[in-house]
């Protein structure tokens, strides 16, 4: 009997137990356990359990029925690349049935241990099935894959999910960015002669483009192709998917697939067109790295892996309980250049955390500092606007000389290097918290962009007031970000 179903922290919402049991599992932000009648359910629970590919369902059973191996052995027997980075497979199993658009995970093993891998099904027969995928250059499934020979064998689950083909009249439009064309091509396959269909297919560069014939080889068939990043000979569509939403009927059904920024903006777009959301069914090709690795490892290979770094909500807690200390400090102990140099820490900690977690993905290690950025920000923010308080309390007019005349903000004065991180501060500090959040809704983001406003002008100051120190700290921020930020640019699918 299943004494209870419980979702453990690491929840990658990628649906996969929705589509298998919705009746116990609903995916909003994360799983939630939203029914209970476990019994009435259990095989497609157990399934879900299997599944899960970040396995953090946790069924509790006080049974001992084996329930057997879902994932069984599939052969490869065909091979052939797409595009550069994308390649097609072809695996023969005993028994297969798909519905279109479902998908399969491959359970893989490497040297940090086993894992699983969702891939969407392009083809399918009774004891075929095709798949097509980017090998990400430091991906663990693309590196176990892209090393497979015709014969070898992989672990492959039956085909689940709910993205499926709805069978009625209407238009349909298929979205896609990159290998979100792989479960496209299997509805598409599906879709009769009679209904008219409309493709936009977004990749990076004319080189990533794939299936453009079996696209061409459907019928009542309208094909938009548009290059992200095209270069000078491309004469086709450009720009992102989401410049050609003006194309999509207001009565047809819309799939989109693809990365969840991708599906986030397409979306959007199409809600500001007043389409209605009941037409639309998404695939999110969600990031499966964040998987807890296997307990084969030592504590160590965790934590850089996988982040299960000890303490990092004790150490959050420690940061906001310092946070709250410093008007204490600072009224028992008035102003103290030091208070300046926390800041000057906490903020120099917080920009560098991001950019190497975007540089390392692999090492989750950075990715668990996450969390600390917003304790780290509101430390900081803290010291310079209790600062700014304590100093213009007692003298108002101080306050308004301070602020008001032109001469305190000549820009070789360092006193509008000191003020100019004392406003972003302030502003940081009072909308830090989840209410600014869910008020200024997209705003939030863009005024928290203020980080780097504050750590600039405070780190000149500090230069000023003679702390050398600061200057490789601002350099090596610097370099970083770039390097971040041209990695993104150049690595993340259209
Ligand atoms: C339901 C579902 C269906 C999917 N179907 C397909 C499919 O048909 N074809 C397919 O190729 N993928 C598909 N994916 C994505 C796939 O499961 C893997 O996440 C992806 O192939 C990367 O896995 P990896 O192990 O090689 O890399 P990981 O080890 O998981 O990731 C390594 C690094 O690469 C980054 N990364 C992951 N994916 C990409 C990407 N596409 N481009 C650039 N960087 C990336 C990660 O953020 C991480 O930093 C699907 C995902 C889901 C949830
Ligand atoms: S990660 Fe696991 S628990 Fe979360 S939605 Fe996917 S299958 Fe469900």
């Amino acid at each position: 009997m299943i004494k209870s179903v419980e979702v453990k922290p690491g929840c990658i919402a990628c649906k996969t137990c929705q589509g298998i049991c919705p009746q116990v599992f609903r995916v909003e932000g994360t799983s939630q356990v939203i029914g209970y009648d476990f019994e009435k359910y259990r095989q497609a629970l157990l399934r879900a359990e299997k599944m899960c590919p970040v396995n953090v369902i946790k069924v509790d059973r006080d049974d001992t029925e084996e329930t057997g191996d879902i994932f069984a052995h599939v052969t490869l027997t065909q091979y052939a690349d797409l595009t550069p980075d994308v390649r097609e497979f072809c695996f023969s199993t005993a028994w297969f049935s798909a519905l279109p658009g479902q998908y399969v995970s491959l359970r893989m093993r490497d040297g940090a241990g086993e894992f699983k891998r969702s891939y969407s099904i392009v083809e399918s027969s009774e004891n075929s099935f095709k798949l097509c995928i980017k090998i990400v250059p430091d991906g663990r499934g693309g590196r176990v894959l892209s090393r497979l020979s015709v014969g070898d064998q992989v672990m492959a689950s039956p085909a689940v999910g709910g993205f499926v083909l709805r069978d009625t009249p209407l238009p349909k439009v298929f979205i896609a960015t990159g290998t979100g064309l792989a479960p496209m091509i299997a509805m598409l396959s599906a879709t009769p002669n009679t209904v008219p269909k409309t493709v936009i297919f977004g990749v990076r560069r004319e080189e990533d483009l794939f299936y453009l014939d079996t696209l061409r080889s459907y019928s009542n068939i309208r094909i938009v192709t548009t290059l992200s990043s095209p270069r000078g000979t491309w004469l086709g569509q450009k720009w992102r998917v989401t410049e050609y939403l003006d194309l999509v009927p207001p009565d047809a059904e819309v799939y989109l697939c693809g990365s969840p920024d991708m599906v986030e903006s397409v979306r959007e777009g199409l809600r500001a067109r007043g389409h209605s959301e009941s037409l639309v069914s998404a695939e999110e090709y969600v990031d499966q790295s964040l998987a807890p690795a296997s307990d084969e490892r030592s504590w160590f290979h965790r934590a850089w892996f996988d982040g299960e770094v000890p303490g990092i909500r004790p150490m959050q807690y420690a940061l906001f309980s310092a946070s709250a200390a410093v008007p204490i400090l600072w009224y028992l102990g008035g102003f103290t250049p030091m208070l300046w140099d926390w800041s000057w820490y906490a903020v120099t900690l917080l920009m560098l955390i991001r950019p190497l977690a975007d540089l390392f993905p692999r090492v989750m290690f950075f990715r668990s500092l996450l969390p600390l950025r917003q304790g780290l920000g509101i430390l900081s923010a803290s010291v310079v606007a209790t600062n700014a308080w304590f100093a213009y309390i007692p003298n108002a007019s101080d306050f308004l000389s301070t602020y008001f005349s032109v001469s305190h903000w000549a820009f070789s004065n360092r006193a509008f290097f000191a003020h100019g991180a004392e406003l972003a501060g302030f502003v940081l500090l009072i909308t830090s918290n989840e209410m600014s959040r869910k008020l200024l809704g997209p705003w939030w983001k863009r005024i928290q962009r203020l980080s780097y406003v504050y750590f600039f002008f405070a780190g000149v100051y500090l230069l000023y007031i003679g702390k050398t120190i600061v200057f490789p700290s601002m350099v090596l921020v610097a370099i970083l970000w770039l390097a971040a930020h041209l990695k993104n640019r150049f690595t993340s699918p259209s």
